[in-house]
């Protein structure tokens, strides 16, 4: 259907499409609804990943994957309100492609992989090259939103948000973080910070070659509180914040910098705990 009518717009939970609609930014001529496809709505193991449908409503992440995936479970906690999240879905947040989405530092941080189908067969495109601008993301008109896969969390996830009050609201800025300790690597995710999520590679570098220098992966002790400030400065310095009505670009990057920091002290004391 949707390469026969590539104008239809498709519509999951709705509820960015129907905010679209009410406020009259969009009048597409058909709707194609993608709630009567019941495979969008599975999800499973597939090889050492999980595959979870684009129609997985937040409130079913949470409830049935939360241990496997935690960070995002957080992210998806923070989501709007419970009506929000019953119909919400991580596909209609992909689709949306916002950058203050609040699913996609998780994705970003987990190294997740987006899943689009269209007649011609199915694409997988890392979570990191599927946005391409304010809004804009990398599925073709013919395509839909089969899918994401994702890791079940190789180590501690954190999922952290600032916003002008405690629910409903868009974040000011955010920040994903998946530690694996297998792998001696560290993933992030930054959102609402730039034209689109983002990672902060050189922090991801930094920090990974002080845990490795220091053998702390090893002895499982605490990270220098220098390094753990340096962690966040190279956070703040990956975003390419601007100033708008949520927020100053100065004030994006300052707490960036402090949630980077406090989401990776605690993961890392999930760490050294859990030994
Ligand atoms: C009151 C309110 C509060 C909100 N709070 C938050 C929040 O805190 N954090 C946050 O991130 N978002 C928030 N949102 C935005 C919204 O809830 C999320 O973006 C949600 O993930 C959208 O999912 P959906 O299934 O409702 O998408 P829909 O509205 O159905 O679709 C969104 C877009 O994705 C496309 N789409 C959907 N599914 C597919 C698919 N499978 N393949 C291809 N395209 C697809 C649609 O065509 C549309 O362009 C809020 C919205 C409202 C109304």
């Amino acid at each position: 259907m949707k390469a026969a009518h590539p104008d239809a717009l498709p519509i999951a939970g709705g509820t960015d499409v129907m905010v679209e609609i009410n406020f009259d930014r969009h009048r597409p001529s058909a709707f194609l609804d993608l709630t009567r496809v019941a495979e969008l709505t599975e999800w499973g193991p597939q090889d050492g990943m999980l595959r979870v449908g684009a129609g997985v409503t937040y409130t079913r992440l949470i409830g049935e994957l939360g241990d496997r995936i935690p960070g995002l479970a957080m992210a998806s906690r923070t989501v709007g309100s419970p009506q929000i999240r019953n119909r919400g879905t991580v596909g209609g947040n992909l689709g949306s492609a916002s950058p203050a989405g609040d699913a996609h530092p998780a994705l970003l941080a987990s190294r997740a992989i987006v899943e689009l189908a269209s007649v011609g067969g199915t694409r997988r495109v890392p979570a990191h090259e599927f946005f391409l601008g304010p809004k804009r993301n990398a599925m073709r008109s013919d395509e839909l939103i089969a899918a994401f896969l994702i890791e079940p969390a190789q180590g501690p996830q954190q999922f952290s948000k600032v916003g002008t009050r405690n629910a409903m609201v868009i974040a000011v800025c955010s920040f994903g973080l998946a530690i694996e300790p297998e792998r001696r690597r560290v993933g992030t995710g930054i959102g609402s910070a730039a034209p689109t999520p983002v990672m902060a590679p050189e922090a991801e570098s930094f920090i990974e070659s002080v845990l490795g220098e220091g053998d702390l992966w090893e002895k499982r002790m605490p990270v220098p509180q220098s390094a753990l400030v340096r962690f966040g400065e190279l956070v703040a310095a990956a975003a390419r914040p601007i100033d708008d009505v949520r927020g100053t670009a100065a004030y994006r990057r300052r707490a960036l910098a402090v949630m980077a920091r406090r989401s990776f002290a605690w993961a890392w004391n999930e760490y050294m705990r859990a030994a």
